[in-house]
C-alpha cells in the first residue's frame, strides 16, 4: 500500500510540533489494522475503503491518494504487480434548499439533519430561512428557502444520489415541474467545477435569476466566485437588484 497525504503543514513547520502535523507512524499502523480487520474480494474495494477511512480519521488531511499493489496476480504470465489507485478529497459545495408544502421549517431542518447524518458530509454554514414568492408561473404557496455550505467527500454524482434519497425520505412527490414540493435540494456550486452531464448542470444555471439563491449566498459566502461569470455572489446580487 502506498499513500500520499495532502495537508497544510505550515503550523507544524512554524511551531516545530508534531501534533500540528500527521504522524506517519500512526497512519501506517492505522492502515495495518484496517487491513487486518476487513476482508475484500477486490483491491478496488480495499483501496476505496482505505482512502475514505484515512481522510475521515486524520483530520488535517485534505486529500489522500491510495495505491494498492497486488503481487503475483494468478494469470500465468510474468507480471509482477497489478495496482489500483484512488483519490479522495474534501470538496466545498453550496446547496439551495426550498420547501413550500407541509411544515416548511421542519422540512428544511430535517433535510439538514439528514445531510449531517452522512459521515461523508459536514454542514459548515447555514443561512437564515427566508420566505419567498414562488417563481415559474405555477399558482402555489410561498417557499421557505435557505442556502448552505457543505464539506463533502462525495463526488457530485454521489451527492446528487444522496439528495435524491433525502428528497424521497421527506416524501417529495414529483408532480408539476416547478410546482409545490416538501423539499427541493439543488447543488449550486461544487468546488470551482463546471459540469454538464445528463444528470447534472453545475453551477446551477438559475443562480443568476434567483433572489432566493443570491441573497442567502451573500449571507454565507459573499466573496464566493462564480466560476463562469467570474463575479462574486455580492457582485451578482448587486447586478440582479438593478435589473
Ligand atoms: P428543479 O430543481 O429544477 O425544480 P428537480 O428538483 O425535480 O427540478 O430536479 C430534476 C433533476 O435536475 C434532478 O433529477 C437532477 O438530475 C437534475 N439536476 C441537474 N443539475 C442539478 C443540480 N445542479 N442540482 C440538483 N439537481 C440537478
Ligand atoms: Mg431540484
Amino acid at each position: 500500500v502506498s499513500v500520499e497525504l495532502y495537508a497544510d503543514l505550515s503550523a507544524a513547520a512554524k511551531k516545530d510540533d508534531i501534533s500540528k502535523s500527521i504522524n506517519y507512524g500512526e497512519v501506517c499502523h492505522f492502515i495495518k489494522l484496517e487491513m487486518e480487520n476487513h476482508t475484500f474480494k477486490l483491491i478496488e474495494a480495499l483501496t476505496a475503503h482505505l482512502a475514505k477511512k484515512i481522510i475521515l480519521h486524520f483530520q488535517l488531511v485534505e486529500k489522500v491518494k491510495v495505491q494498492v499493489k497486488k503481487p503475483w496476480a494468478p494469470i500465468l504470465l510474468p507480471i509482477e504487480t497489478v495496482s489500483v489507485e484512488m483519490e479522495k478529497q474534501w470538496h466545498t459545495v453550496y446547496l439551495s434548499l426550498g420547501s413550500n408544502m407541509g411544515e416548511r421549517e421542519q422540512n428544511l431542518n430535517r433535510a439538514i439533519a439528514l445531510l449531517k447524518e452522512d459521515e461523508e458530509c459536514q454542514v459548515i454554514k447555514v443561512s437564515s430561512y427566508r420566505n419567498t414568492k414562488p417563481v415559474g408561473g405555477v399558482e402555489q404557496e410561498d417557499f421557505l428557502n435557505c442556502a448552505l455550505e457543505l464539506r463533502t467527500l462525495k463526488t457530485s454524482e454521489e451527492l446528487l444520489d444522496l439528495i435524491g434519497v433525502i428528497e424521497s425520505k421527506l416524501e417529495r412527490v414529483r408532480t408539476i415541474h416547478w410546482g409545490p414540493r416538501t423539499i427541493d435540494l439543488d447543488i449550486l456550486f461544487f468546488d470551482n467545477d463546471i459540469i454538464n452531464t445528463q444528470r447534472l448542470t453545475i453551477p446551477h444555471p438559475e443562480i443568476i435569476n434567483r433572489e432566493f439563491v443570491l441573497e442567502p449566498m451573500c449571507e454565507i459566502a459573499p466573496y464566493w466566485m462564480h466560476p463562469i461569470y467570474r463575479q462574486t455572489m455580492k457582485q451578482m446580487y448587486a447586478a440582479f437588484k438593478v435589473k
